[in-house]
């Protein structure tokens, strides 16, 4: 039941892209016309046998449809993962040439655009339905990504550092990796699109939908026939693998270059075990050297079917990435496989294996008893003849007749074996009880060493991954205290630039407070400077206060004290004020002699005496006193009440006098107030205030004093004049008298 098949290689040509049409690449790619042979047109890149084209198994050219590929390409796998084969199809070529395309297709829904993966799915169930009714089926799926050397769990993406393991029984697999029992290609899709979500996909210019990672899709479907009990199962990989291409094509740079260094080991280990595998001369395949070709030992020289679709660009634009993924494909195609069956063994077949083992069991008792038998005779001190002694394929002794046996037989599987790998082929010869063939890994060891090797690596696998999770919790914490380390030291820095300013302020500030201090207690000094000069001013003050209310209470005293004294003087100025004008006191004498004259005569002869002159002189006379009287009595009138206007406006300004000291009194308190509590520029302000204070003060009191000065001169003025007219009216009033009598 095995099958010795050199893997199946195709080439699909996508059409080419927007990018390649704008810059203008020809298509660099000729296909024959039995669609196998790809030639490239440009006869310099290629050189020797590549002159004649690159040969698969089938190619693809542009516009070939999806159903096409999966048809020739991949659906006799699925057939044989249902009987219990592995199998694997995976996609090989740069970003952007149609992996994703091929494998997943551009829509799950559309009955064209949908890719290999789903149409696998819909036919395992189809099968399924379609299969003898003796037949039950299981099917599970797993979705796993590797990145960066990371497995990670795409169904349960927190496991993202599983191990792989490898064990006699079940072959190389994935530890602790999740699967899914399914039983639609609906449920499927439903895990695909989980699985898909959880993908790391990073954006470089050659594709940005493109992924940087591996990814492996895996549907196991275990088969159980309800007649005989024997179970088959079998493992179909399907791999989406990361781009090809070669660094600086991307235009990767930072954590991208890293990935893309990484992606291209896997690749490259890739390359190296098909390289290995195709070498007659290798007897080291080196699967171990990377994640991606452990999980493909099987499929790759091992137990599988495989098919293997390179994807390529037809366009000039990615010649160069196109032929190495031509020389790619060429390589794998030389590989062989051989895909055996996975069965676990029915009743029957276990029956007849335990009867063949009793029978070794029995044949092994009998050699070991003849063994005994002619041990005691050597140890009785007895001969057996070298003719006699016990062999394993003659445990019959001469001493001890052991049953004969017939020569030991070699366990056979129940499936033959066609190796054709030497390094397999070492590793098949063994006895091998279950049908699963050892991985070709593990060289020259027997079969208790190599089960040994593998339990101990599965142990270290473990370890290592254990270790691994620690040192990247280490790595992160060191990243972290890196980042906390940057981050103090910023601040460290900040601080210290921050403190060495604060400490130059600090000193300016304390330089300004001394210069303030010492600004200060000059401004104290000034205050009290100020003060006394202050003091000085106000007992000035004071003296002009005493100066103006002596003034007032000598010209009260001037008023009230000799009203008589001042009547007499009055009178005697205003008569000698007449007596300049020398009108009273003509009219005056004139009168009296006319009086005089009237008081000597009898009044019987008075008529006779007194002339008609004198009487009309007297007349005259009456009547321009009279008027006089009037004329003197009105500016006596006009005087008084300019005096009290006078008097008015003195009180006014005696008033404003008061309230402008009152005024500037509080000012001065104020300002010294204010002087004294603001502290700044004391000196300066302190002298500006003083001299604005003193020249302030000089000319209040200079206005003062000749505001004082002149209404002095206008009392005296005042006074005099209404001394002078009081007179005359006294006298002018007396003369009337007189005259009336
Ligand atoms: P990869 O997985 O190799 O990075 P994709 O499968 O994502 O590349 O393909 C890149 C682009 O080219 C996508 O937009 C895809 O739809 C388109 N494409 C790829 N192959 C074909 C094809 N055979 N026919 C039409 N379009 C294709």
């Amino acid at each position: 039941m095995a099958s010795s098949t050199n893997i199946k290689v195709v080439c699909r040509f996508r059409p080419p892209n927007a990018l390649e049409l704008r810059e203008g690449g020809d298509i660099v790619v000729a296909f024959d016309e039995n669609l196998q042979t790809v030639q490239m047109k440009n006869s310099q890149a290629v050189s020797g046998p590549e002159k004649d084209g690159f040969t698969f198994d089938r190619v693809f050219p542009m516009g070939t449809k999806q159903h096409e590929v999966f048809d020739y390409g991949v659906k006799d796998i699925v057939k044989d993962v249902l009987d219990g084969y592995n199998g694997t199809v995976f996609a090989y070529g740069q970003t952007g040439s149609g992996k994703t395309f091929t494998m997943m297709g551009a829509d799950i829904d559309s009955s064209d655009l949908k890719g290999i993966i789903p149409r696998i799915t819909e036919q395992i169930f189809k099968s399924i339905v379609e299969s003898d009714s003796h037949l039950e089926y299981v099917v599970k799926v797993s979705y796993l990504e590797i990145y960066l050397e990371r497995i990670r769990d795409l169904l349960a993406p927190q496991n993202d550092n599983l191990q792989v393991h490898e064990e006699k029984s079940r072959g190389v697999y994935v530890k602790n990796l999740s699967d899914y029992y399914v039983s639609s290609a609906r449920e499927v899709y439903e895990i695909m699109r989980q699985g898909g979500a959880a993908r790391v996909v990073t954006s470089t210019n050659m594709n940005a939908e493109s992924s940087r990672s591996h990814s492996i899709f895996l549907i196991t479907i275990q088969q159980r026939n309800t007649e005989t009990g024997a179970q088959k199962s079998g493992n179909l990989y399907l791999v989406d693998l990361a781009g090809s291409e070669k660094v600086g094509k991307t235009g990767a740079s930072g954590q991208t270059l890293e990935e893309a260094k990484k992606i291209n080991k896997s690749l490259s280990a890739l390359g190296m075990v098909i390289n290995a595998l195709t070498d007659s001369k290798v007897k080291h395949i080196p699967y171990r050297d990377s994640k991606l070709t452990r999980i493909l030992q099987e499929s790759l020289g091992g137990n599988s079917r495989t098919t293997l679709i390179i994807n390529c660009s037809p366009s000039q634009y990615n010649e160069s990435e196109t032929l190495s993924t031509l020389r790619f494909g060429i390589r794998a195609k030389s590989i062989k496989n051989t895909a055996r069956v996975n069965a676990e063994l029915s009743p029957l077949e276990l029956k007849g294996l335990l009867s063949k083992a009793q029978l070794a069991n029995t044949r092994h008792l009998s050699y070991i008893q003849s063994l005994e038998a002619e041990l005691a005779i050597w140890r009785a001190g007895g001969h057996v003849e070298p003719s006699e002694w016990t062999s394993a394929d003659k445990p019959t002794t001469g001493a001890a007749a052991a049953k004969k046996a017939t020569s030991s037989p070699t366990l056979s599987t129940t499936r033959s074996m066609t190796p054709v790998n030497p390094i397999l082929e070492g590793l098949r010869s063994e006895i091998i009880i279950d049908s699963r063939p050892q991985t070709p890994t593990v060289v020259g060891l027997d079969k208790d060493e190599r089960e040994e090797f593998l339990r101990r690596e599965n142990e270290l696998s473990d370890q290592l991954a254990e270790r691994e999770s620690l040192l990247n919790a280490a790595e992160k914490l060191t990243k972290e205290l890196r980042e906390e380390l940057a981050y103090l030291k910023e601040q460290e820095a900040a601080a210290s630039k921050e403190n060495k300013s604060m400490s130059t302020q600090l000193n300016e500030l304390r330089l300004q407070v001394e210069r303030l201090d010492y600004d200060n207690k000059e401004g104290i000094i000034t205050i009290d400077i100020l003060k006394e000069q202050n003091q000085d001013a106000k007992s000035e003050l004071e003296e002009l206060k005493k100066v103006i209310t002596d003034l007032r209470s000598t010209q009260r005293d001037a008023s009230a004290e000799d009203k008589e004294k001042r009547k007499q003087e009055k009178m005697a100025l205003m008569m000698a004020k007449f007596d300049a004008q020398g009108t009273f006191s003509e009219k005056d004498e004139q009168l009296r002699q006319l009086l005089a004259k009237l008081d000597t005569i009898d009044t019987a002869d008075a008529l006779s005496t007194l002339s008609v002159d004198d009487i009309v002189a007297a007349r005259r006379q009456l009547t321009e006193s009279h008027s006089l009287v009037r004329e003197t009595v009105d500016r006596l009138r006009q005087s008084q009440e300019e005096n009290e206007m006078v008097t008015r406006r003195r009180d006014e300004l005696e008033a404003r006098f008061l309230s402008l000291e009152a005024d500037y009194e509080e000012l001065l308190e104020k300002t010294i107030h204010d002087e004294e509590t603001s502290n700044a520029d004391i000196v300066e302000s302190m002298a500006e205030f003083k001299n604005k204070l003193e020249m302030q003060y000089a000319a209040k009191r200079d206005a003062n004093i000749s505001e004082v000065a002149d209404l002095k001169q206008q009392l005296e003025l005042k006074s005099n004049e209404i001394r002078t007219l009081n007179a005359s009216i006294d006298s002018l009033k007396s003369v009337n008298e007189e005259l009336k009598v």
